[in-house]
């Protein structure tokens, strides 16, 4: 019986830097997720972790994906993918009849089409606003001192959402300090928090066009308010892939096994 063929992907983002280590292209034996991205210790600490919870170290691994923002620093990287390509690699793994693809992370909000044979059609991102991202929730959650994951449970116990009308986050920064002091309530402002960013996705998405299975990733996807308002928003269902954040690197992990079942049969 031939050994396993462990690869590792790993996904440099604006704000996380996250790591799934496979084995023969399918079992996920180990992840990780650190809370800093690109040009900081994320990556290096992303990967020694990984590599330790499934006690393999990087030369185990017969191949090494980067993708994300920062994936041209990675130093053991083998080879690099773009993320949007990792990203629909991932979630079609997991959900074969995806037809649309939210994903919303640190810094960047990406609609994609996917085609029956998982090929990436078109896509739409954002421009370089932090509007609707998960840099907007973390402004948003810091200036209510609360926590970003605590944000939907929060939100979900509003009463009146409050309208929150500048798009620019330094703006409707200033409009929550004021909300705040003029004694609205935390749940009604993180319920406009969570509206605007809805409406924001929600214009993206439309310009691409919807189709379902529709299916969100990126760390915002752990955020289930922002997931309901979206659904009611597009009238469509909206699947939440297990994997969230991690969705870039497990694919990442795919393309590695891919490279190196490829490499092994032409040896
Ligand atoms: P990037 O790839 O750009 O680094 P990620 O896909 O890792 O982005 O997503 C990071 C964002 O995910 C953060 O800005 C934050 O808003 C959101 N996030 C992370 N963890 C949680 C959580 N537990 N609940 C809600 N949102 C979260």
């Amino acid at each position: 019986m031939s050994a396993n063929l462990f690869t590792v992907g790993i996904d440099i983002g604006s704000t996380a830097s996250k790591c799934v280590v496979l084995s023969d292209g399918k079992d996920i034996v180990a992840r990780s997720v650190i809370p800093v991205g690109a040009g900081t210790t994320g990556p290096a600490r992303a990967m020694a972790q990984a590599l330790s919870d499934c006690g393999k170290t990087i030369s185990d691994m017969a191949s090494v994906c980067s993708t994300g923002y920062g994936r041209h620093s990675f130093p053991d990287a083998t080879f690099e993918v773009s993320e949007l390509s990792c990203h629909a690699k991932g979630v079609c793994a997991l959900f074969p009849d995806v037809r649309t693809i939210i994903d919303i992370g640190g810094q960047d909000i990406k609609a994609m089409k996917i085609g029956p044979d998982h090929r990436l059609i078109n896509f739409m991102m954002n421009d370089k606003c932090a509007a609707g991202t998960g840099r907007f929730l973390e402004v948003m959650a810091r200036v209510l001192e609360v926590q970003v994951a605590d944000l939907s449970e929060l939100g979900s116990k509003s009463t009146k959402t409050v309208d929150i009308s500048s798009t620019c986050t330094v703006f409707a920064e200033s409009e929550v300090i004021s909300q705040l002091s003029g004694g609205v309530a935390i749940p009604d402002l993180v319920a406009g928090i969570h509206r605007s960013v809805a409406r924001r996705v929600v214009g993206l998405v439309k310009r691409l066009g919807i189709e379902e299975q529709v299916v969100m990733s990126g760390g915002v996807a752990k955020n289930t308010v922002v997931v309901s308002r979206l659904e009611s928003a597009l009238g469509v269902k909206i699947v939440t892939s297990p994997l969230a954040q991690l969705d870039g690197a497990f694919g990442a992990a795919i393309f590695a096994h891919e490279k190196a079942a490829e490499q092994l049969a032409a040896a």
